[in-house]
């Protein structure tokens, strides 16, 4: 799949807009936790200003859900990029208002302004055509590099393309690493080829699982979401999260396993906790014994070492989603050494979603990873086989 590519636009001195996935986490003081989104989508940004052009930055922050919310607006976001790229970034004060029009006429090449938050508007995400023509009114052209909301229809992203022809509206250079890597990745992965699956339902990642099956030689399941598949072999799961109306896709998925050849592999044994706090009592435990009251929130030792000896022969790993509740430190074991193993081998190592990004992150291990996804969702419905609705119109057309 070949994308329009920002390299061939005549961009030079013209007014852009980028749309970006400026959808960092803050800490409870609203700073900024990890600016990679941000640092991720200098490449274009300065591709645009070496050529003169005026910058316009649009992205989301949060789900303020179409209201202004003081503490989803982009106003961090916008002094973080403008440390990173040291020049001015001036922020309107609303997203297709008054302002950010008058802004936006009045910007020249070389200057950069950021909209406020675009899900300020309710139109974003149901993907409203007026707002999507009043933000394409605003440039000459329009660049996707928001890789992880491309598997949105939303305005910003899929309905503002429409209002661009194809010289004048391309991928940025993160949004065409993305897509290239993943594209590679399902195509020719370099076998064994393991997918490390967790967070917490099965639900949001049923179709994954099921596409991801006829790709690979070996599934490990962890987290929330392993309790399904546990209780329909029959174990007792005491208190774990469970989704007691997907217990037949878990056996389907467990069927397609044996019938495709490809080794599935369930916790043996959980940290199991008397409640969901920090300051619960804790106790390792067989899966098949899991007490009433006490639920599973992490995967045991035993676990550990079984993911440990099933990775060490593998050549491609990607890894979508915790082994355990990690944000609490009594349960972030089992992905803390995962993610150390997984650091420390040779294979080609990927890692999508935002939670196992900032885990990996969090433990240092992020740089010996071969590939971190700024997408989650986005990188689900990639392996899924679909074609991102924000990326469906930046497709070039063999004819
Ligand atoms: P997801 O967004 O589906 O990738 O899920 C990520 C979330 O799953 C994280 O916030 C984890 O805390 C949570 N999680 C992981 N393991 C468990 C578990 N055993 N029980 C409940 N939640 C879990």
């Amino acid at each position: 799949m070949e994308l329009l590519n920002i390299k061939n636009l005549d961009l030079a001195g013209k007014k852009v807009f980028i749309r970006c996935d400026f959808n960092v986490p803050m800490d409870e003081f609203g700073n900024i936790s990890d600016d990679r989104r941000i640092r991720s989508a200098l490449s274009t940004i300065n591709h645009c200003l070496d050529h003169g052009c005026a910058v316009i930055l649009a992205s989301h922050l949060g789900r303020p859900d179409g209201q202004v919310v003081a503490k989803y607006s982009l106003l961090p976001v916008a002094r973080r990029i403008h440390h990173l790229l040291k020049r001015e970034v001036v922020l309107a004060k609303d997203v297709v208002g008054e302002d950010a029009m008058q802004k936006a006429s009045a910007l020249k090449g070389g200057e950069v302004l950021i909209l406020e938050n675009l899900r300020y508007e309710e139109g974003e995400t149901k993907n409203s055509k007026e707002l999507s023509q009043k933000l394409a009114a605003m440039a000459d052209f329009y660049i996707n590099d928001a890789f992880g909301v491309s598997h949105r229809a939303h305005s910003s992203v899929e309905g503002i393309t429409h209002f661009f022809d194809n010289n004048h509206k391309a991928a940025g250079f993160l949004l065409q690493k993305e897509i290239e890597f993943f594209s590679k990745l399902i195509e020719k992965p370099v076998r064994p080829f393991a997918a490390i699956v967790g967070g917490s339902k099965v639900s949001g990642k049923l179709e994954a699982l099921i596409n991801l099956l006829p790709r690979v030689d070996k599934i490990l399941i962890g987290g929330g979401m392993a309790f399904t598949f546990l209780k329909q072999l029959g174990y007792d799961i005491g208190s774990s999260l469970v989704e007691d109306e997907l217990l037949g896709d878990a056996q389907h998925i467990m069927n397609e396993a044996r019938r495709l050849g490809v080794k599935l592999y369930l916790p043996v044994d959980v940290v199991a906790a008397d409640k969901f706090a920090e300051d619960a009592a804790i106790k390792i435990i067989a899966a098949q014994e899991i007490p009433n009251g006490w639920m599973g929130l992490d995967i045991g030792p035993a676990t550990v070492r079984l993911y440990k000896e099933v990775l060490s022969d593998v050549q491609t790993v990607l890894w979508n989603g915790p082994m355990g509740v990690y944000e609490m430190d009594k349960f972030a074991r089992g992905s803390n050494e995962i993610a150390r193993y997984v650091a420390d081998s040779y294979a080609t190592t990927i890692v999508g979603g935002g939670d196992t990004a900032d885990l990996v992150q969090r433990i240092g291990v992020d740089d010996e990873m071969t590939f971190i996804s700024t997408g989650g969702g986005a990188t689900l419905e990639l392996l899924e086989g679909k074609i991102l609705p924000g990326v469906a119109s930046l497709v070039v057309q063999e004819d």
